[in-house]
């Protein structure tokens, strides 16, 4: 269905839990999350509901994020039974890839055609850091995992973050060489309290070009992202830039998150409860939702941090 401001709305992100096996600098606390008593979050069936009341209004695009939904014990039956929905054409997964290997196979056989993976550094000291408790080599076997499953599409997103990987730019780009997979610089963005970050930190996704001043432009852009091709190379480098300039005239989605809120704008702490309801009425909720989606979100920069009123994993990215 179209908003009020002539987007149609074709792409829901569920966040199926807002745990996760690492702890990003930039989008959750080192002490994870407060525990939640099981009943405020959404169960099974609710989000298999609410996935079919998002099919009714238009979505046709589905993608499975959290925390981390691969820790989600009923991960593949979420995928699977999202995936049997009509209406719902496509079921994505965004994943740190550190349980993929043993996921993968299982993942692509329930129905998921694309996955994005986060990895935004391939030096292992710096991973170890950056996610407090993760392994490179997890990750990596977890991309290796993915490619052999067969997935349709297969994107590394790396968060540009000034003084952190910066310095890496090159190398993660060539991986739309070596490995045939497509790339994406993402903006750091400042959400309510990822990370201690200096104002250096925030860089623009544009210093990837300066970088790689051979990468051409590709003509049509993909979602909200500004795609590019190295010569030669079978993926393309995708630029998502929500800080340095907001791509809000081409948004096409709304967010569910694991506690049962619906979000139209990431950037808003704007939220509609939809935990509990009836099928019926939870399409009525995110109707409500999808025409109250604003036109664009607030500036955001070091010091204008998001209005989400929540870290990242409580979200879904
Ligand atoms: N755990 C999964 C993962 O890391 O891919 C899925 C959830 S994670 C919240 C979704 C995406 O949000 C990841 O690509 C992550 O890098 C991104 N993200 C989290 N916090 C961010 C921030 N402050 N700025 C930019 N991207 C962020
Ligand atoms: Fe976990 Fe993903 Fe957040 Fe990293 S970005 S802490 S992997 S939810």
């Amino acid at each position: 269905m179209k908003d009020g401001f002539g987007r149609e709305i074709t792409y829901l992100r569920l966040s199926i839990t807002d745990r996760c096996n690492l702890r990003c600098r930039y989008c959750m606390p080192d002490e994870g999350v407060c525990k939640r008593a099981h009943d405020e979050m959404l169960t099974e069936d609710e989000m298999i509901s609410a996935v079919e009341a998002a099919a009714s209004l238009g979505i046709t695009k589905l993608r499975v994020t959290g925390g981390e939904p691969l820790v989600k014990k009923n991960v593949l039956s979420i995928c699977r039974r999202a995936a049997a929905v009509e209406g719902i054409r496509e079921v994505c997964l965004t994943t740190n890839a550190t349980l993929l290997p043993e996921l993968a196979k299982p993942l692509r056989e329930a129905g998921v055609s694309r996955v994005n993976i986060s990895v935004d550094t391939l030096d292992p000291e710096k991973y170890a850091y950056m996610t407090r408790r993760g392994t490179l080599a997890d990750a990596l076997a977890g991309i290796d995992a993915a490619l052999a499953a067969g997935f349709e599409r297969i994107k590394l997103n790396a968060v540009l973050i000034g003084g952190f990987n910066d310095d890496e730019i090159r190398p993660i780009a060539e991986l739309t060489r070596t490995l045939g997979v497509d790339v994406r610089f993402i903006e750091l963005m400042p959400m309510y309290d990822g990370g201690d970050f200096s104002p250096s930190a925030y860089i623009k996704a544009d210093t990837v070009l300066e970088k790689l001043p051979e990468a051409v432009p590709e003509s049509e852009p993909d979602g909200v992202a500004r795609l590019f091709r190295l010569p030669g190379a079978k993926g393309r480098l995708g630029l998502i830039t929500p800080v340095s300039s907001h791509f809000c005239a081409r948004c096409n989605r709304i967010r569910l998150t694991a506690d049962g809120m619906i979000k139209p704008c990431l950037h808003s702490p704007a939220e509609i409860c939809i935990k509990g309801l009836t099928r019926d009425e939870m399409a009525a909720k995110m109707r409500e939702a999808v025409m109250s989606k604003p036109e664009r979100h607030d500036e955001l920069s070091y010091s204008e941090r998001s209005g989400a009123a929540r870290n990242m994993n409580r979200i879904g990215g």
